[in-house]
């Protein structure tokens, strides 16, 4: 079969042409691949190599005969440095000293030494068949120790590369016997096989590798972020645990605190001076506002802490005991609630009734001097099994820069003006809120009024 050499190196120019965009594709989009570069290094150089002999009817011969040489031979320079970077060695040297000795035999061979093409031919395959098989062997090594399919693919590629190189090499020997069985075949159609094989051989071979390492990053990467939740989890934990024995360890002390300072404020007011029943005045409200606060925090904390199996529970009920345990605040405001059309949710009814408890109070605490207090709650199913209850006000309103903040512990607005609260309450409602799988938001607009808005899984599907 005769075939012509230029056609067939354009057919190898263009796969490595390819093969180098899909490489410098991956590199861009996945930098983090280890040996992606090499491999779109070593295709590039392929390409500028193979396309040299397909072109060197149009080049000068040593321009073309330079390029191909020295592009071919890094080309598979970063085959062999890329064959080790994936197999987790550190590459540089080794590679270095492989290449450069592989390079320099064969560079004496074809300058120096023979001027016959087959001779050349035979120094050449044999050069690269030897780094092939010194490469497996690393590769081989490392398998033992690390059974992943990346090394097994790298192994049969460089079996395969190294067969190939010495099939080559044997056949292009000028014996008789050997030319009478490929009689049919010229040299070049060899040359070629032995490059195709290579390249197909190649091109597999990395693809596996690719492959096979994304798959290991993926799973690392999945690997890590579980470690990372379960250690999140476990100091969250900790700090839960942490409140919750401190706040419950302080509140004996303190409340001896104000016990008495409230019994010196009985028995010596009036009997001091008015500096002192003022100092004393100051220690019972602050120890009461302490109290209050470290009660809060003991809530807080109890909400992740108490075994509650998550079971159907009717809004309308929770609603009914919120507006009742606020029943003072509500008529001293004078305040209209309406309540629509309420589902049924998975939730739990303590901690239900404290979410609207806590909404609905800040809207009877926030609410304007300008007009009279209007509170809406209302339902609506959305597109998935959830139901968004809107809760809504026409108070003085939350500027948009503190509609995240305001969901922290203790995290208050205005408390000067609006002394009564601790700034948890929001934290809590979002707390419960989380704890039943929903999500809490607000839209609000100053001087104007605030919805509160939160979701819980519908309680008549999973019933
Ligand atoms: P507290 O009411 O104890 O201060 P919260 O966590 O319940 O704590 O609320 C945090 C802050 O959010 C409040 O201090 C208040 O400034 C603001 N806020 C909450 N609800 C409303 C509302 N309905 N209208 C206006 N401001 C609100």
């Amino acid at each position: 079969m005769q075939l012509d050499i230029s056609t067939l190196f354009f057919v190898l120019g263009g796969v490595s042409i390819l093969a180098c965009g899909f490489a410098w594709f991956l590199y861009f989009n996945n930098r983090h691949i280890r040996g992606v570069k090499a491999v779109a290094l070593s295709s590039s150089f392929f390409a500028i190599g193979f396309s040299a002999i397909a072109l060197r009817a149009f080049l000068p011969a040593w321009l073309s005969y330079a390029a191909a040489n020295i592009a071919i031979f890094y080309g598979y320079a970063f085959v062999l440095y890329g064959v080790l970077i994936f197999s987790g060695r550190k590459a540089n040297l080794q590679i270095l000293i492989l290449c450069g000795a592989a390079y320099g035999i064969e560079y004496v061979y074809y300058l120096f030494v023979e001027d016959n093409f087959i001779v050349r031919l035979i120094s050449y395959l044999t050069t690269y068949g030897i780094i092939s098989i010194i490469t497996f062997a690393i590769i081989v090594f490392d398998y033992q120790k690390n059974s992943s399919r990346a090394y097994l693919a790298a192994s049969i590629f460089l079996v395969v590369l190294a067969v190939s190189f010495f099939i080559c090499a044997g056949i292009s020997i000028p014996s008789e016997r050997v030319k009478d069985i490929f009689s049919k075949t010229s040299i070049n159609a060899l040359v070629l096989y032995e490059q195709i094989i290579f390249v197909i051989g190649w091109l597999i071979s990395f693809t596996l590798m690719v492959n096979e390492r994304l798959l290991l990053e993926r799973k690392s990467a999945e690997l890590a972020l579980i470690d990372k939740n379960n250690e999140l989890e476990r100091s969250n934990l900790d700090l839960e645990q942490f409140a919750y024995v401190s706040s419950h360890d302080l509140q004996t002390p303190l409340r001896n605190i104000v016990r008495f300072s409230q019994l010196l404020e009985q028995r010596y007011k009036g009997r001091l001076d008015s500096d002192a029943d003022e100092f004393i005045g100051f220690i019972v409200h602050g120890g009461k506002h302490m109290s209050e606060l470290i009660d809060d925090l003991l809530q807080y904390a109890r909400i992740n802490k108490q075994p509650l199996p998550p079971h159907p529970v009717q809004a309308r009920e929770a609603i009914e005991h919120a507006i009742g345990n606020l029943k003072y605040e509500r008529e001293e405001a004078g305040a209209e609630i309406d309540v629509g059309e309420m589902p049924l949710v998975i939730a739990d009814p303590s901690l239900l009734t404290s979410v609207f408890q806590n909404l609905f109070g800040n809207s009877l605490k926030y609410r304007s001097p300008d007009r009279k207090l209007r509170l809406s709650v209302t339902a609506k199913r959305d597109s998935s099994d959830h139901w968004v209850f809107a809760v809504a006000d026409n108070g003085i309103g939350i500027e948009p820069q503190y509609h995240e903040k305001i969901f922290e512990i203790f995290q208050r607005l205005d408390p000067i003006s609006h002394a009564e609260g601790t700034g948890i309450g929001l934290a809590l409602c979002r707390r419960i809120v989380h704890r039943f799988g929903g999500t809490i938001w607000l839209k609000s607009e100053p001087g104007t009024g605030t919805t509160f808005f939160f979701t819980l899984q519908d309680g008549s599907v999973s019933t």
